[in-house]
């Protein structure tokens, strides 16, 4: 690979979609903003649609509006579903946060396997993965099996298959790995957890909008994610759940809300829950802040998931490459799967000094964030991100390992991190 600046200059010249930065706000400022993973840029479209809804929906429409805000969630979930995650239309529902969704889907599923008492979930999960599954269990009287997975390499098929028994319920997965970036193999997972009679819940937070999904493909129940990653729908933007059409009906969620009962309005006596995913919603949805999750997966479903795709796992590879080139005979060491094919559009590296470092680097213009233990994280999203920004972000890191400036920074982590 040519690791010179103006090779990720021709990178960058030959990029389909280049022109998409540009729809982006504050991609002039010379930032390296590499946390895209964690909060996506706003699109500049999106102060526009938030004030239309404002202003006309809400300021003029008033309580008439509802008559559109009443599928939004439907609306904007198909947008989800059908332009980014390859699901059938009425397979998406926006809703509540990850952790909530979670939460719905993984007591449906346990309550369709009666009989079973165990669930299954990765010990380096993100944490409220782990704590929605261990709540449940809590609740339920369940046992929990956390399957340990390498924090680097993430989780070994083989460690999973050997913990599913006829006693697992559900098991619940992300993707790809917060952490390490680690890409799972959905299909193959999903379909030795159905021969052994469980239901997968995947978490797709680290994976809508940066990876092939490819719900319909692979053959997926059950899934969650979050739209304010790589989808840009803005800080706190609502959720998403899928659950395949075929299995709606068969399943109950537990939060048994007037959004999710069937002739809402007839304000019957007891709940019905509607049929389709509809069942699925529990309460008012956030009309204003779906507007902005719209905007979001629209321009992710223009830009088009395969090719967001291709370009993520070019420049992981071209950051791969330069962190072996010019960050590991500084003690830095990767810490995400060497294999391409192994990985999601994040790479993180490993170095015992890992804070002070982030800290250091957001001082000179380059945004990653930190991980525990000793982890940076680098998420650059392809859709707005340059391959010269990698390179730039990897000269100032490697600069920083060099004058040692980072060793002017306090070792306490903030609240944030
Ligand atoms: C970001 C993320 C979440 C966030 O959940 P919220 O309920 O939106 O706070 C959940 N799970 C994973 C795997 C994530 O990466």
């Amino acid at each position: 690979m040519d690791l010179t600046r103006s090779a990720a200059e021709a990178l960058d010249a030959a990029d389909p979609l280049a022109g998409f930065r540009d729809r982006f706000a504050g991609v002039d400022d010379g930032l390296l903003y590499l946390d895209g993973n964690s909060l996506g840029r706003m699109p500049l479209e999106t102060p526009a649609a938030l004030a239309r809804v404002a202003e006309q929906e809400w300021g003029r429409g008033l309580v008439g509006s509802w008559r559109s805000w009443i599928d939004v969630g439907t609306r904007v979930g198909d947008v989800i579903g059908t332009g980014v995650l390859g699901a059938r239309p009425g397979e998406v529902l926006l809703s509540d946060s990850t952790t909530v969704d979670l939460y719905k889907l993984l007591v449906a599923a346990a309550d369709a396997r009666p009989g079973r008492d165990v669930l299954v979930c990765c010990a380096d999960d993100f944490p409220t993965d782990r704590y929605v599954v261990a709540g449940v269990a809590a609740a339920r009287g369940m046992a929990v099996r956390e399957v340990p997975a390498d924090v680097d390499e993430g989780l070994d098929p083989a460690v999973l298959y050997a913990a599913l028994d006829e006693r697992v319920t559900v098991v619940v997965l992300s993707a790809v790995a917060y952490r390490s970036g680690a890409l799972a193999d959905v299909a193959a997972v999903t379909s030795a957890a159905r021969a052994a009679g469980a239901l997968v819940v995947w978490d797709l937070s680290h994976a809508v909008g940066a990876v092939e999904v490819d719900l319909a493909a692979n053959d997926v129940d059950l899934a969650v994610g979050c739209t304010y990653k790589y989808l840009n729908g803005g800080p706190g933007a609502p959720a998403f759940l899928f659950v395949r059409r075929e299995l709606q009906e068969q399943l109950r969620q537990p939060i048994w809300g007037w959004f999710g009962q069937r002739d809402q309005f007839e304000m019957g006596p007891a709940y019905d829950p509607a049929p389709g995913i509809d069942r699925f919603a529990a309460g008012t949805p956030p009309v204003l802040a779906a507007a902005a999750v719209e905007v979001g997966a629209r321009l992710v479903a223009e830009a088009g998931i395969g090719r967001l795709a291709a370009k993520g796992r070019a420049m992981s590879a071209l950051l791969v490459a330069l962190a072996d080139e010019h960050l590991a005979p500084h003690g830095v060491a990767l810490a995400s799967p060497r294999d391409g094919a192994r990985r999601g559009a994040h790479v993180t590296l490993a170095h015992p000094h890992a804070w002070q470092l982030t800290r250091a680097l957001v001082d000179r213009g380059v945004v990653p964030d930190f991980r525990t233990p000793d982890r940076v994280r680098l998420g650059p999203a392809p859709l707005y991100t340059r391959f010269v920004d990698v390179w730039d972000a990897v000269d100032r890191f490697r600069a920083l390992l060099q004058d040692g400036g980072w060793r002017a920074y306090p070792e306490e982590r903030t609240r944030v991190t």
